[in-house]
């Protein structure tokens, strides 16, 4: 039998799912080297193990299961996640929403507390922890949902030091968090699908959990109880952040009116469509304690 290199695996590999560098994810899984360990073993011999795990992947994507389940793991801004179907696939647009939340942390002097509510996989929450300062941070992530926790838990063990700022929560919206904590900043991406909304894409009505994505016949339950709820939450100054769908921007904007919050603003996704929904909680914020 001829020896196979991982250079030839890869190249076979992308004969088949068609582009290079799912090729590349999916082999880096296989033969359990990434980035520059890849590089390093193109020449070796891939073993009979490699190639059974390779081609289990290959038939999992053929029954249309999505490329970032099967490879088990996806980035989320500097982070790689583990990733299964216990949990929704961390969206590049959400990448977007934890970087103005981060923003907004960051402006906080001294010590900053933050929630991400609804956390998943874990993504905006410990790229929060993970992206601002060691000292000082305390971020909460929680979920209602005991089995994406359980997921948001092995993230928590790879973000190295910054885990000992994160504290978890369980339990729905606010009822997650300590009576009597407060916060400079409270994120989320709650589920913002209509029931039955046309718009869902197949693949993901098919193998995301639909927990995680549908809210109501308009899309709005989990938005408007967070919306409601968020202001007892925050810190005079705090700032709510919400991930919401591409058609809600004008009612979620009258929902952050009609609850007295400040510089209210819609944000666009890199396709323009409305993406975040950010606004303050009326007055200056309290210097913060060391
Ligand atoms: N934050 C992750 C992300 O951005 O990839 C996951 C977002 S997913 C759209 C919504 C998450 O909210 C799911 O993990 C789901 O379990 C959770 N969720 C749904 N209803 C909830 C509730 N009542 N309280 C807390 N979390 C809830
Ligand atoms: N962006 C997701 C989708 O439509 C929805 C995520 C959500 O409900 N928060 O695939």
């Amino acid at each position: 039998m001829s020896e196979l290199s991982v250079r030839e695996l890869w190249a076979q590999t992308a004969d088949v799912v068609g582009t290079r560098h799912e090729a590349r994810w999916l082999c880096e899984v296989a033969v359990g080297a990434t980035g520059d360990e890849f590089i390093l073993v193109l020449d070796e011999p891939v073993t009979e193990r490699m190639v059974a795990h390779l081609d289990a992947m290959l038939a999992r994507l053929r029954t249309g299961e999505p490329l970032q389940y099967v490879l088990g793991r996806w980035g989320f801004r500097r982070l790689d996640l583990l990733i299964d179907r216990r949990v929704l696939i961390p969206r590049p647009e959400t990448e977007l929403v934890a970087g103005v939340a981060i923003e907004l942390a960051a402006a906080r002097p001294t010590t900053r507390t933050v929630a991400d509510l609804g956390t998943g996989s874990g993504a905006i929450g410990l790229a929060l922890a993970d992206e601002l300062p060691l000292e000082g941070t305390t971020v909460w992530i929680t979920d209602v949902s005991e089995a994406a926790l359980a997921v948001a838990r092995a993230n928590l063990a790879g973000i190295g030091r910054a885990a000992t700022n994160v504290r978890v929560g369980v339990g729905s919206w606010f009822e997650a968090l300590p009576a009597d904590q407060h916060f400079d900043v409270i994120v989320s991406n709650p589920p913002y699908v209509a029931e039955g909304s046309p718009e869902l894409d197949d693949s993901v009505a098919a193998w995301e959990p639909a927990e995680a994505l549908l809210a109501g016949v308009d899309g709005l339950d989990d938005i408007c109880e967070l919306v409601a709820g968020a202001s007892e939450r925050l810190r005079p100054g705090g700032w709510l952040v919400l991930e919401i769908g591409a058609d809600q921007g004008d009612v979620v904007r009258r929902l952050f009116d009609d609850h007295d919050f400040v510089d209210v603003e819609i944000r666009h996704d890199l396709a323009g469509r409305d993406r975040v929904a950010l606004g303050r909680r009326p007055g200056e914020p309290q210097p913060s304690h060391p």
